[in-house]
């Protein structure tokens, strides 16, 4: 076991990031922080801040230097940067599952390798990959580039081959995944932690809205039948022995019209619909993180009330700050600002967590509170 006192390794500087290192500080880490951003939320909270880049070999080898262990909290840290990393340190996940996670192509072959359900998909490198696309193959169809997509972005729906082609080119010929839009009856994600031994413990499905491809709003317990829940949870623990992976990690579900469960991509880290587990469980999805990188056993998951999380993004900011006063007057609201100085349409900036003895109870006093946040 690795134990407080311990200095720990963060590649990544986001909210995520910053989440960890307040949960690794509040349990006697000292935390490291690697990130590129001379502001980032993690780095400017850390007892260390690495301003490089993340190939940047001298940067790595002083990160090496000063940690017992490294994770990371951004599935687009380049694999060969945590391989270098574990020649010279413990370092979680690895560089393999990561890897297998980067790419949407590689990520749902990995998934239906296992046996689980993904949306039907055609993998296009090149124009003659439409050209040749099999007639079976349904719109509407959501086009995706391969790599580096977050929150929506790099998405294009089409309803037709030649929609493909337009939106092929206006993604600048990128490696892409088509995939066929299910009709959505519900979408639910899990977080678990896997530890070096293989134990897993599940955090209860959350039930997730997304409003422009982003999610908005997090409710747990969901409405979706326990049977349903317990298909996810399997799902979820297969991937994760899959790909033997330690640590925190989530599975974003679609559930169909059918009431099919289809697995929609692999976080390998802590994911914004676990946000619910700082306020409303024993344990939160960071400190998980921090035990399962540490060798420590694994934290209580279970929901101690019924929450809902809502997502503030830059878009309720306006031309000065949100109504603060009026959603902290509400004492089931529980507010996480992430320290970003720059409000942008679409940016994560903070959450909150309203506990309330119902969902219903929750979600009224969360949607109370979000309409009158919004800054003039
Ligand atoms: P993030 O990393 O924030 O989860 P992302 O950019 O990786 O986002 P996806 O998870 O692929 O994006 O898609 C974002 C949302 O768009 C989904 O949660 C869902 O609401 C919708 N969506 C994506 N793919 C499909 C699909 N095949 N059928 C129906 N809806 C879809
Ligand atoms: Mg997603």
């Amino acid at each position: 076991m690795i134990l407080p006192g311990a200095t720990l390794g963060m590649l990544g500087g986001g909210q995520l990031g910053r989440m960890f290192t307040t949960a690794a500080q509040t349990m006697g880490y000292k935390v490291v922080v690697l990130d590129p951003d001379t502001n980032s939320p993690a780095g400017i909270i850390a007892d260390q801040h690495i301003c490089a880049k993340y190939t940047d070999n001298d940067a790595l080898n002083q990160l090496a230097a000063l940690c017992d262990a490294v994770t990371t909290e951004f599935e687009n840290i380049p694999a060969t940067t945590l391989s270098y990393l574990e020649a010279k340190t413990i370092v979680h996940p690895s560089s393999k599952a990561l890897a297998s996670t980067q790419n949407r192509i590689v990520e749902k072959q990995f998934i239906a390798s296992l046996g689980i359900p993904v949306a039907p998909f055609a993998a296009i490198h090149s124009i003659e990959d439409i050209d040749t696309l099999s007639d079976s193959f349904k719109f509407p169809a959501i086009l995706k580039v391969a790599n580096f997509g977050y929150d929506g972005k790099g998405q294009v729906v089409c309803e037709t081959i030649s929609d493909v082609r337009t939106a092929f080119e206006s993604l600048n010929n990128a490696e892409c995944v088509l995939e066929q839009r299910i009709n959505l009856e519900r979408e639910v994600s899990t977080v678990l932690a896997r530890s070096q031994s293989g134990a897993i413990t599940n955090f209860p499905v959350a039930e997730n809205v997304h409003v422009n491809g982003i999610l908005h709003s997090t409710t747990v317990p969901s409405n979706i039948p326990q049977q349903q829940a317990h298909a996810a949870l399997q799902m979820a623990d297969k991937i994760a022995d899959g790909l033997s992976y330690v640590g925190t990690m989530a599975v974003e579900f679609f559930i169909s019209s059918e009431g099919d469960i289809i697995a929609n991509e692999i976080a390998p880290r802590p994911h914004n619909s676990g946000h619910f587990t700082l306020d409303a469980c024993e344990t939160s999805q960071f400190e998980q993180q921090v035990r399962m990188l540490c060798g420590l056993p694994s934290g209580n998951c279970e929901l101690v009330t019924p929450v809902v999380m809502i997502n503030l993004l830059g878009d309720v900011w306006g031309n000065s700050e949100p109504h603060w006063d009026t959603l902290l007057s509400q004492p089931e609201n529980k507010l996480h600002l992430y320290g970003k100085k720059e409000a942008r349409v679409g940016r994560k900036m903070g959450h909150f967590n309203v506990l309330a003895s119902t969902t219903d109870q929750a979600m009224k006093i969360a949607q109370q509170s979000f309409e009158v946040l919004k800054a003039d």
